[in-house]
C-alpha cells in the first residue's frame, strides 16, 4: 500500500479483507481526502481519479449539494419500510426515472447495490412468465459480461471471478464473443455476434428464454464497446420471441457514454434497466430496477400476495432516494452528459496517441470511458502500476486500462490524465514490449 507511514495502513492491513483482492496488505493507496476529481493519500500523495471511486462518482467529491441532500433528509426523516408505507422522495424518484427513461418505463423498484438490482430484475422477468402460467425459465447473458457478486448474478457471467461450477438456481445460457473485442465496433462482427444471441436463443431443448440480461458495454469484460446495431437487433430477435429485454445500465447509467442511458445510442426500448453506481453519485447505495406497467400489472396475478414477493428493508432508502434526486439536478444544471461526451472525445484523442506504442493493441472508447486494451494481463497490470506512479489511478479490466473519471473533470484534467499517461507509457517503455 502506498501511503504507508500511517497507522491507518497498518490497521487495514491487520483487519479488512479488501473484495476481489489477494490476500495479504492492499496494494492500492490509502486515499485520505477528496475534491471534485483529485484526491490524495495518506502522505499528501495527489491524483488524478480516473476510475470515479467504485466507478460511481460521477458528480465528483465534496459535492455540497449532494451531502446536503443527505443530512436534510436523515434529520426529516430516516427512512420508512416501503413493503409497509411509502416516504414522498422515492415517489419523486421514480417518477423522475419514468420521465428520464421514457419508452413506457415507469414502475420502479428500489434496492441497494448494483447485484440486488440485477437479482430483482431476474426475479421480476421470471415471475412475469409464471404469472402469466407461461414455463419460461431461462436466462441468456454473455459470456464476459459482468452483472454482480451475488449467486445469481455470478451464474449469468462466465468471468474467472465467477463461482466455481456451483448448479445455478436459474437456468443460464451464456454467449461468447464471436470476435476479438476490439472488432465490434464494427457492424459486421456485430451480426456475427447477434447470429450467436439467435442461436443460444433457439438452442434445442434449453427450455424457453425468459429474459436476456446484456450490458450496453462490457466494462469488467475488458472494455468491449458494441457498434449501436448490436442492441438494436438484440432487440429485434427478443421482439421476435417474446422475450423480455433486462438492460444492465449499472455502470453505463447517468451518462457515463455520453448519453443519459447507455441503451439510446441504440434508439431501443428496453423491458426492465437496472441502475445503481451513478444514480447517487456514490455518495450513499442505491439501485433501481425500472420497467413498464406490462411487466408490473401481470404481477396482480401472482398466487400468494397478488404482488412481488421480493424486497430489502433499506429498498428505497429515503436518504439515498433524496441524494439521488440531487444528483440528477447536478447531472442536469451542469450538463455533464455533455461534458463527458466532450471531454471523453479529448481522452480518446489524447490515449490515441498511444497506439502503436509496445505493449498497446487497442484505443477505443464511448463517452467518458476510454479502454487502453494492453496485449496481455501483465502488461495491463504493469502499466497500470506505472500509471499510478505518475499520479492518475486507472482501472485494470483483465487485459485493459479503463480511464473512467468523474463526468466533472474539466478540459485542463483531462489533458493533465493525458500527458500523466503518456510519460507513465515513455518510461515503462523500456522494459515493455
Ligand atoms: N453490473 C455491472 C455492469 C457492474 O459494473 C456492476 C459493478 N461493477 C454490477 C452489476 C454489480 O454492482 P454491485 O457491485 O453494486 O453489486
Amino acid at each position: 500500500m502506498s501511503g504507508t507511514s500511517s497507522a491507518a495502513a497498518e490497521r487495514d492491513d491487520a483487519h479488512v479483507w479488501h473484495p476481489w483482492s489477494p490476500i495479504g496488505p492492499s496494494s492500492g493507496p490509502m486515499i485520505a481526502r477528496a475534491e471534485g476529481y483529485r484526491l490524495w493519500d495518506v502522505d499528501g500523495r495527489e491524483y488524478i481519479d480516473g476510475v470515479s471511486g467504485a466507478m460511481n462518482c460521477s458528480c465528483g467529491y465534496g459535492r455540497p449539494e449532494l451531502i446536503a441532500a443527505v443530512s436534510d433528509q436523515l434529520r426529516a426523516l430516516t427512512h420508512v419500510d416501503l413493503s409497509f408505507g411509502a416516504h414522498e422522495p422515492s415517489g419523486r424518484l421514480a417518477e423522475r426515472l419514468a420521465d428520464l427513461l421514457g419508452h413506457g418505463l415507469t414502475r420502479t423498484f428500489f434496492a441497494n447495490s448494483g447485484s440486488e438490482g440485477i437479482e430483482a430484475a431476474c426475479r421480476i422477468a421470471l415471475n412475469y412468465w409464471s404469472n402469466r402460467s407461461e414455463s419460461r425459465r431461462r436466462i441468456v447473458s454473455f459470456e464476459r459480461g459482468y452483472h454482480g457478486s451475488t449467486a445469481l448474478c455470478q451464474s449469468l457471467s462466465g468471468l474467472p471471478a465467477a463461482l466455481p461450477d456451483l448448479p445455478s438456481a436459474v437456468p443460464v445460457t451464456r454467449v461468447a464473443l464471436t470476435d476479438e473485442p476490439r472488432a465490434l465496433t464494427d457492424p459486421a462482427a456485430c451480426d456475427r455476434l447477434l447470429d450467436a444471441w439467435e442461436q443460444a436463443l433457439d438452442e434445442p431443448g434449453a427450455g424457453e428464454a425468459a429474459a436476456v440480461v446484456v450490458e450496453p458495454l462490457l466494462n469488467v469484460g475488458g472494455g468491449v464497446v458494441f457498434h449501436p446495431s448490436f442492441l438494436a437487433g438484440l432487440r429485434r430477435l427478443c421482439d421476435e420471441r417474446g422475450v423480455l429485454l433486462v438492460i444492465d445500465e449499472v455502470f453505463t447509467g447517468f451518462g457515463r457514454t455520453g448519453a443519459m442511458f447507455g441503451f439510446q445510442h441504440s434508439g431501443i426500448a428496453p423491458d426492465l434497466v437496472v441502475m445503481s453506481k451513478g444514480i447517487t453519485s456514490g455518495y450513499v447505495p442505491l439501485s433501481a430496477v425500472t420497467t413498464t406497467d406490462r411487466v408490473y400489472r401481470e404481477f396482480a396475478a401472482d398466487p400468494v400476495y397478488g404482488g412481488l414477493r421480493y424486497g430489502h428493508t433499506t429498498s428505497g432508502h429515503a436518504a439515498a432516494c433524496a441524494v439521488a434526486l440531487a444528483t440528477l439536478d447536478l447531472i442536469e444544471r451542469d450538463e455533464l452528459v455533455v461534458n463527458a461526451q466532450d471531454r471523453g472525445t479529448e481522452l480518446l484523442h489524447g490515449l490515441r496517441g498511444l497506439a502503436g506504442h509496445a505493449g498497446v493493441a487497442d484505443v477505443r472508447g464511448l463517452g467518458l470511458t476510454v479502454v487502453v486494451e494492453c496485449s496481455s494481463v501483465d502488461t495491463a497490470a504493469r502499466l497500470r502500476e506505472e500509471i499510478g506512479r505518475h499520479g492518475v489511478l486507472l482501472r485494470q479490466q483483465m487485459s485493459s486500462l479503463l480511464a473512467v473519471p468523474p463526468l466533472v473533470i474539466d478540459a485542463a484534467g483531462a489533458r493533465e490524465l493525458v500527458s500523466h499517461v503518456l510519460d507513465a507509457l515513455d518510461t515503462a517503455g523500456r522494459h515493455v514490449g
